[in-house]
């Protein structure tokens, strides 16, 4: 049987309403296009929004990353603890700052660092660790940041795929010294590309404030409204990493629309559970208790040993059906950059190694009916069992 286009599920579809276009458009018609009142006002909702003392936009994750590890001053000589089973930019930036990533392996479900891997690779350069939470999984927050503690480290938490989610009670945000969230286009919520970055340090959060936009001392904003004055000083070497308007105006919007969008979210997963539930050749995500995953993506495992095909194969029979999938992540100690330069090898990271082969993130979006679902868990449930040993 043949496919037809339109009989295509993309693997992800952002939802944007006529709020955002008509919010974008009024921005435009306004005269201020650049980082201003729409940007603070979203800053101002987004930390209401976590319950985060300070929350400072910017044009991406990877930006608010940067700034991260530029305010704690990480630099040449120093060490930063970060999971292989990531998405590159958070290590990439560990490098930019001329420090070294020190990868560690993660736990088979969830996919996040494991804590007792993160303990060995402490040395007396480690300055800081960069828990991921992976598919929107919190990390073992609490051993963490006991760790940090004993150490000195910083923790600055990539929690781009964890908006909304809570570990013991915190919302994500609120728990490490700085988190880091990504409004890329296919992340729970959206501004087009943008970032934010929470911390509960009113002395960081000046720093990065000025550090986003050039080191100045006043923003754009500051000198030209007409209580404002023109002059400034440079006071660092700062980035051009500020949000615009354009993208604040929307992302007001899908803040305010992200608990509707979670709770269809839920409600996707909850019939994924139950329609792989019979298919034993297929291991389902699971939550573990105390924390609240945001499900930023829906990863199941493959049992590769029971199957006559492998993963990529399960894939490309699902996109023969019209079904798009992706693989959340291949671990960093796989591509070549971190495997030349730091000479990492695939049997030092096992469950990370493992999980490279069999992972299929399933599409996961609000915008999907239930009936998508069905499609999916269809589709998995046939070509399974067309290829069980
Ligand atoms: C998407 C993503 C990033 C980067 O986010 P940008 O906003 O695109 O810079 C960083 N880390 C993880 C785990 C991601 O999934």
């Amino acid at each position: 049987m043949t496919t037809k286009p339109q009989d295509v599920l993309p693997y992800h579809r952002p939802w944007i309403g006529d709020e955002e276009i008509a919010a974008v458009a009024e921005t435009l018609r306004s005269g201020w296009l650049t980082m201003g009142p729409q940007t603070f006002r979203f800053e101002e909702e987004f930390a209401r929004f976590l319950g985060a003392p300070h929350a400072i936009a910017v044009n991406s994750c990877t930006a608010a990353l940067m700034l991260a590890l530029d305010v704690l001053g990480i630099g040449p000589g120093d060490e930063v603890i970060t999971p292989t089973m990531t998405f590159t930019a958070t290590a990439a930036v560990v490098v930019h700052r001329g420090a070294k990533p020190v990868l560690v392996d993660c736990t088979l479900d969830p996919m996040n660092l494991d804590v007792e891997r993160a303990i060995e690779a402490v040395t007396p350069r480690t300055r800081a660790i960069v828990p991921v939470h992976m598919a929107g999984h919190p990390c073992d927050m609490d051993e963490i940041l006991a760790l940090a503690r004993r150490h000195d480290l910083a923790v600055v938490e990539d929690a781009a795929h964890a908006l909304p989610a809570a570990y013991r009670g915190r919302k994500i945000g609120t728990v490490g010294d700085l988190t880091a969230f990504s409004f890329y286009a296919g992340k729970n919520m959206t501004t087009g590309e943008g970032g934010m970055l929470t911390t509960a340090r009113p002395d960081w959060a000046a720093e990065i404030r000025s550090r986003r936009l050039h080191g100045l001392s006043r923003d754009a904003w500051a000198r030209h409204s007409t209580a404002g004055s023109w002059r400034y000083d440079v006071a660092y070497p700062g980035y051009k990493f500020n949000m615009t308007d354009l993208n604040a105006a929307i992302g007001l919007h899908q803040l305010a629309r992200l608990p509707a969008m979670q709770e269809r979210r839920l409600a996707l997963v909850d019939r994924y559970r139950e329609g792989l539930a019979d298919v034993p050749e297929v291991r389902l995500p699971t939550v573990r208790e105390g924390v609240e995953s945001a499900w930023h993506v829906y990863v199941i495992r493959l049992d590769t040993d029971r199957l006559t095909i492998d993963r990529d194969a399960v894939m490309a029979a699902l996109k023969a059906d019209g079904v798009m999938t992706s693989v959340t992540f291949i671990p960093l100690h796989l591509h070549s950059f971190y495997r030349d330069r730091f000479g990492y090898r695939p049997e030092d990271f096992p469950n990370a190694t493992a999980l490279a082969d069999s992972i299929i993130s399933l599409p996961l979006y609000p915008r999907m009916e239930p009936g998508d679902v069905d499609r999916v868990c269809d589709a998995l449930r046939r070509i399974v069992s067309a290829h069980r040993r």
